[in-house]
């Protein structure tokens, strides 16, 4: 399988190359160029194991890694889960709950960053040399990307994150990890001064060439493709148990990260009939979806912190596979904006089904499935459900539950008057932490990690 570059600019790649280069040279993202159908291997794999199943999907895409190689390194990223099943479901009044929160960090960004971690380990083990990951962080990609490397020998991660806007819990999570090769970066600014300053980095491609970075954002093809496995393994084994002929997802979304693997799930053949994107009051994307407007407006702080997006990064890659002949798709690429309109002939997909919650929408749905049902969703989990409720369907409905209730306990305190709590995260209390505070500014964050390179 070859990549290429949704701004089509750079030569095609291999798996192994697209995990390393991260974001495409040209500044795009890079996009495997075809999407297998699986249809004929469907009933095959209904009857595999999580793992089983990861090694079926991710070697088609992962064509230059020998299928033992990669069996080893898919063993190893799920070790660490605390459920045998790794992404379990639960019956919860009308719908499934998949439960993707039980790795390292309590966040489903654990399923992609265990295995980005391993593979950038493998490829480096292959082919020698360092790599230096530069990520930006509003909460859980942070923590997740460091369990996911950290003591990893040649790899050293940096991660910025805006001082005093991430949870404190959030930020617990990456500065008590204290492995040399980790380096959390405090920012004075916000999430979008962090991305900026990581974008600007990868930019100067001398700069990235030099030092070799590396990329754990979404912009990494590979966090995409790990995600499609338990679109596959809850889908196959919910219509199975429940004797159905298609499933619908409802997925939070904020970097249309985890909704566009559900979409590469169906493109590949698994019977999707409506994928739900739910946003919080970000709404961008549902703004899009419902009405083929897609304009950027000031990001607003909310209770489901992990989706106060508005320039949704895998967006492009969307766009590119439906719209790379049109218009439209030039103007995303040159002023971040495009309408879609129906009159003109390029429609919507109607699998996309768009709805937006609002901050006491999300505390209401927390309170009536504790209340119903004594489940405890957190906020993000909650905008899914709420949306899946709002979209009414006799479909068997799969609600994605992206982050233990724990991770966000005090809005689960303002919902429902008791705190939620994890044994992993009790531990973190008065660990020794390690954090650097780094000007607001491009030049200095380069500074720091020459620095601390040349000092390790
Ligand atoms: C990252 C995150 C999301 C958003 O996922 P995207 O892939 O960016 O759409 C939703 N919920 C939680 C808890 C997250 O950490």
């Amino acid at each position: 399988m070859k990549y290429i570059s949704t701004r089509g600019n750079t030569e095609s790649v291999t798996f192994k190359e697209s995990v390393m280069m991260g974001l495409a040279r040209d500044g795009g993202l890079l996009v495997p160029c075809e999407i297998p159908n699986v249809t004929d291997k469907l009933n095959d794999w209904m009857h595999l194991s999580f793992q089983e199943l990861a090694l079926e999907v991710i070697s088609i895409f992962a064509d230059d890694i020998s299928k033992p190689d990669l069996k080893i390194i898919i063993d190893e990223s799920y070790a660490n889960f605390r459920h045998d099943e790794i992404a379990p479901h639960v019956k919860i009044g009308d719908f499934y709950i998949l439960e993707l929160f039980h790795g390292p960090t309590l966040a489903f960004k654990d399923i992609a960053l265990q295995f980005l971690g391993n593979v950038f380990s493998y490829i480096l083990q292959l082919r020698g040399g360092s790599l230096n990951i530069l990520g930006a962080t509003s909460g859980d990609t942070g923590s997740a990307a460091i369990y996911g490397v950290k003591g990893k020998p040649n790899i050293n991660i940096f991660i910025m994150h805006p001082t005093g806007r991430v949870s404190p819990i959030q930020e617990m999570q990456m500065t008590s990890v204290i492995d040399k090769n980790v380096f959390n970066i405090g920012i004075n600014g916000t999430f979008d001064d962090c991305q900026y300053i990581m974008k600007s980095t990868f930019s100067d491609l001398d700069f990235k060439d030099k030092y070799n970075l590396g990329a754990i954002n979404s912009v990494n093809w590979s966090r995409v493709l790990a995600q499609i496995v338990y679109y596959f393994y809850s889908g196959l084994k919910i219509m199975k148990n429940y004797g159905s002929s298609s499933v619908r997802f409802s997925v939070p979304t904020g970097n249309f990260g985890n909704i566009f693997a559900g979409y590469l799930s169906a493109k590949m053949g698994l019977p999707i009939k409506e994928l739900i994107l739910a946003t919080n009051e970000n709404d961008i994307l549902s703004r899009f979806f419902n009405h083929g407007d897609y304009t950027l407006r000031e990001v607003l702080p909310t209770v489901s912190p992990s989706m106060d997006i508005q320039l949704a990064s895998n967006f492009e890659r969307y766009l590119f596979l439906k719209f790379n002949q049109h218009e439209s798709f030039r103007s995303f690429i040159e002023h971040g904006t495009c309408k879609v309109e129906k009159e003109r002939g390029y429609d919507i997909d109607p699998i996309f089904k768009a709805c937006k919650g609002t901050t006491e929408e999300t505390l209401n749905i927390i309170r009536k499935y504790y209340k119903n049902y004594n489940y405890v969703l957190d906020p993000h989990s909650a905008l899914g459900v709420l949306a899946a409720e709002k979209i009414k369907s006799n479909i068997p409905t799969i609600c994605l539950a992206t982050a233990h209730p724990a991770k966000f306990s005090n809005t689960i305190n303002d919902a429902i008057g008791m705190n939620a709590t994890h044994e992993v995260l009790e531990a973190l209390k008065g660990m020794p932490t390690q954090s650097d505070n780094v000007e607001n500014d491009v030049n200095s964050v380069k500074q720091y990690l020459v620095d601390k390179l040349n000092n390790s």
